[in-house]
Parts: C-alpha cells; sequence; structure tokens
C-alpha cells in the first residue's frame, strides 16, 4: 500500500477495511470462526509478470486476477486497468465480488483482475497487445473459462477489451462450444447482452430511488419523499457514473455538480447531463461548460451542499480528513470501496445514510449474470415469446373490444401488444433484483436491530454464503 492511502485509510489496508465490514456483521450472527476465516480469505492470488514490446523496446507488465470464493463457481469480476492497482486492491475488489453476488442472488464466487498501466497514456494497439496477453496467461493458468472464472469490465476497461479477450479465448480454443461465454460486457454483436453497458449506473439509481420512497428513513435525514426535485453530485462521468446520472437527470434529480479527474462543475440549478458529455468530447474536458461555475480542485466537489452524493470513480475518497466536511444527507456508493472505515464511522454519527457498494453497483454482475446465461443457452432473450405475447395480447385485446364495443387507438394498441424484447427483459430483471435486495437489507436491518445498511448487507451476504457452504457440504 501507498504511504499516501495508508494516511488516509488510516492503520487498514483496503483488505482490512472490508474485513473490519465483514467482523462487525459477522457479530450478529453467531457462525463457526473458522468458517467465517474461510468466507474471509481469497482463495486463489495470481499474480504475473509478462513481457511487452512497446515502441520497439521490452516492457514488463504487472497484473493480476485473484479468486476470492470458490464456493459458487464460476468466479466473476471485473478487470481494472489502472497506474494504481496492486494486489491488495484487487484482493479487496475480488472479496467485495463475493459479498456482492451473494446478496443479490447471482450465482457466482467473487473474483477481480487488475493490470497495472495507464492506459490513457497508451496507444489502442499497445492496449490490445496487453489484454491479449494477459488473457493468454490466465487460459496457460486455468483461471479463465466459462465454468471456471468469467471476467468482465471494471475501471479503466469497457466492451472493447471484452471482445479481444473473448477473441484470444476461441483462438486458444477452437471448438468450444461455449466460449461466449467466457467473458461478459462484450458489444452486442459479439455475444453481449442489451442493456450490460448501462446496467452498473441504471442498479445505482434503482437503488438509490428505492430508498427515496422510504418514508422513514426520508423522515430522518429530512428530506421528501421521492426523487424529483434532489440534489445530486456525482464523481466520475465514465460508464458507471454517467449512465447513473443521466438516469438521476430523465426522473427529473437536479444533477448540481459533476466531478472529473480535471476538476469540476456546479450549477445549483442543475447540469443537463447530454449537454455535459457534449462539452466533454468537444473539448476534452468538463471544465469551462457555459452554464456552470469551475472548481478547480476536483475533491472540494464532494464537499457542496446536496442531497445524495453519488462517488463513481474510486476506492477511499471520502476519509478521515474531508468525511466532516461532507454536507450530503445521503451517499450511494457506486464506486467499491469510496468511504474508508473511519469516515464511515463519522459519516454514521452525523447520521448520514450510506448505501453500501455491495448492494449499490451490483447492477453490473447481475446483467451480467443474464448475458452469461444468454451466452451459454445460445438465444436472445425474448426470440422465443416475443411474437407469442403479441399474438395472445391481440387476441386478448380483442374479446375485450367486443365486450365493451368500443375500438381503442392505433398509438393505444401498439402499446399494449407489445411483446417483451431483450432489453425488456434484462431491463425489468435488473430493476426487480435491484428493489427486492433493498427490501431484503432493509427488512434484516429491522430484525436485527442493526445500525446502518452497509453491516445488514453483509449480515445478508454472509449468511446467504454459510447456506451454501452448508448445502455443499464441503469441508473433509
Ligand atoms: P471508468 O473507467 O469507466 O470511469 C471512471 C471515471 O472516473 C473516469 O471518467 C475517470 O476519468 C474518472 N476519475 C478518475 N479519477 C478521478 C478523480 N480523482 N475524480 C473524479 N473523477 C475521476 O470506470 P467505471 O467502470 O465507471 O468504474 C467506476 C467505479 O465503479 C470503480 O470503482 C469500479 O470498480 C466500480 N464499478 C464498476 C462497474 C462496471 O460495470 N463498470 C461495476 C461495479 C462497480
Amino acid at each position: 500500500m501507498s504511504k499516501k492511502n495508508q494516511s488516509i485509510t488510516g492503520a487498514y489496508s483496503f483488505f482490512n477495511c472490508i474485513e473490519k465490514n465483514f467482523d462487525k456483521a459477522a457479530r450478529f450472527l453467531s457462525i463457526e470462526k473458522g468458517l467465517l476465516e474461510q468466507i474471509k480469505a481469497c482463495n486463489a492470488v495470481y499474480r504475473m509478470h509478462f513481457p511487452v514490446k512497446i515502441g520497439g523496446k521490452i516492457k514488463v507488465i504487472e497484473a493480476y486476477r485473484v479468486q476470492h470464493s470458490h464456493h459458487k463457481l464460476p468466479c466473476k469480476g471485473g478487470i481494472r486497468y489502472s497506474i494504481k492497482v496492486n494486489q491488495d486492491e484487487v484482493m479487496t475488489l475480488a472479496a467485495l465480488m463475493t459479498y456482492k453476488c451473494a446478496i443479490v442472488d447471482v450465482p457466482f464466487g467473487g473474483a477481480k483482475g487488475g493490470i497495472k498501466i495507464d492506459p490513457q497514456t497508451m496507444s489502442t494497439e499497445n492496449i490490445e497487445k496487453i489484454t491479449r496477453r494477459y488473457t493468454s496467461e490466465l487460459i496457460k493458468k486455468n483461471f479463465i473459462g466459462p465454468g471456471i472464472d468469467v471476467p468482465a469490465p471494471d475501471y479503466g476497461t469497457g466492451e472493447r477489451e471484452m471482445s479481444w479477450i473473448f477473441d484470444t479465448f476461441l483462438s486458444i480454443r477452437p471448438g468450444e462450444v461455449d466460449a461466449l461465454a467466457c467473458v461478459t460486457g462484450k458489444p452486442i454483436s459479439q455475444g453481449g447482452v442489451r442493456g450490460r453497458k448501462e446496467a452498473t449506473g441504471l442498479g445505482v439509481f434503482y437503488g438509490i430511488r428505492e430508498l427515496c420512497y422510504m418514508k422513514e428513513e426520508m423522515l430522518s435525514v429530512g428530506l421528501d419523499v421521492g426523487l424529483v426535485g434532489k440534489k445530486i453530485i456525482i464523481q466520475g462521468l465514465g460508464n458507471v457514473g454517467y449512465h447513473a446520472a443521466n438516469f438521476f437527470h430523465e426522473s427529473g434529480a437536479i444533477i448540481v455538480a459533476l466531478a472529473e479527474r480535471e476538476g469540476a462543475i456546479y450549477n445549483k440549478k442543475g447540469l443537463d447531463v447530454s449537454k455535459v458529455i457534449l462539452h466533454l468530447k468537444d473539448t476534452g474536458s468538463i471544465l469551462n461548460f457555459p452554464e456552470a461555475k469551475n472548481i478547480e480542485n476536483t475533491e472540494n466537489a464532494l464537499e457542496l451542499e446536496c442531497d445524495i452524493l453519488i462517488p463513481a470513480a474510486l476506492e477511499n475518497v471520502i476519509h478521515k480528513n474531508n468525511a466532516n466536511r461532507i454536507k450530503a444527507k445521503i451517499i450511494g456508493e457506486a464506486a467499491n470501496g469510496p468511504i474508508t472505515p473511519d469516515a464511515d464511522d463519522i459519516l454514521e454519527k452525523k447520521g448520514i445514510i450510506i448505501v453500501p457498494d455491495i448492494y449499490l453497483n451490483a447492477g453490473g454482475v447481475t446483467v451480467s449474470y443474464f448475458e452469461w446465461l444468454k451466452n451459454l443457452s445460445h438465444v436472445r432473450y425474448g426470440r422465443m415469446e416475443k411474437r407469442f405475447s403479441e399474438n395472445m395480447n391481440a387476441e386478448l385485446l380483442q374479446v375485450i373490444e367486443n365486450v365493451c364495443k368500443t375500438k381503442i387507438s392505433t398509438e393505444e394498441k401498439k402499446i399494449i401488444l407489445r411483446g417483451a424484447r431483450e432489453i425488456d427483459l434484462v431491463r425489468s430483471g435488473l430493476e426487480d433484483t435491484m428493489i427486492s435486495g433493498f427490501h431484503k437489507i432493509r427488512d434484516l436491518k429491522k430484525s436485527y436491530r442493526i445500525e446502518n445498511i452497509r453491516t445488514a448487507a453483509f449480515v445478508l451476504a454472509i449468511n446467504k454464503i454459510v447456506d451454501s457452504y452448508e448445502r455443499l457440504g464441503i469441508f473433509p
């Protein structure tokens, strides 16, 4: 761990932070110590170094794949490209995946990958070279495969990298009929599922919206019920933050500030997210957006007046040094681990509601699960039933029209007759998962009299994992 990180997280490594949260939750349960130790431990850590020729010179690349838990297979988790990647970080993110999957009933063990590079300073060709070499290293050690370990996008990666991974896998394992299911987050043309790209951001939106519908919670922080008019700040306009911002904006919430690496922008009346993105594409920066004020030090944006703060960039951004200055009433952890344990305690004392990462950003892995199922079944969602439902709806409508002796308009008919497309099924599956996950945690929080949502979410995860260990009866 770097010295700067250590000063922010106190005496703890990032992995210790998660263990601390885990231990807090374990106190509510009477589970054998050894079993708890087994659940917490990383089952397999693969640290690799491989050479890649960049600009005619050999460069040694440091990379990782960590499988945190094998209690369910395959393991699942994204791959991060960042110069800050280190073993502690990848282990922690893999552990979070295990708990996340358990909470949203996705039958995978947790995993995570990371390559220590800065993709922003590299050419596409070099990123491709590194991605393909990393994939072949994973294949060599049997660390990837539809039933073994299935990567997905994370910070610094997206559809493009996932399609290189799939292509490399298939070229080394030709004829493997389920090869498409070796990685998720692929483009639609290569077996991806509609709705995956925006899934994490949409899941964040569904989770926060559900909280805002709860009268009791809103009363506790002095806010009205519902999302309309709520003032929101989002840090990180990447895959997660951008989509979350769009969904909040469309729902009538007011995005008062957006923060990126180079600085932040603020307008108390609200920012039009799509216009900001156009400005970012044109100028390469969110700064100097015509309808907003620049904030030079991007970290300061976290401390502005708002109702909901959504960190959607990196870990440890809210720490003991700035937690006291946070004015939000609700913090939604779209990023993994954005709040250190010390900051968590400070924020809890301030009465701020924290919606934890292990629940809130589980939309990505949920839809990745749908993609994996689609790849294994070799058929697009809705293909078998869309026309059938449309025909049934038409017959039903005909009967209703006959009985009521009225005809409805063509426009209304279009809405009523429509059968579900892949995107409709994926989004409704995601919405249902996020809403039911929220209520499972909330009910458990009440029945165990737990102070905060994070601990309740960990209790739910631990219970689920213990349950599957017991059903497996795997201890010799
Ligand atoms: P991304 O690479 O698409 O976007 C991250 C964004 O954060 C980038 O725009 C980057 O410029 C910005 N950023 C970096 N440093 C910043 C700083 N100091 N201040 C403000 N902005 C900064 O990554 P992503 O996929 O959106 O992931 C973001 C977070 O969400 C990560 O913690 C990741 O682990 C988590 N997450 C991602 C997914 C997913 O499906 N992609 C799923 C679950 C969790």
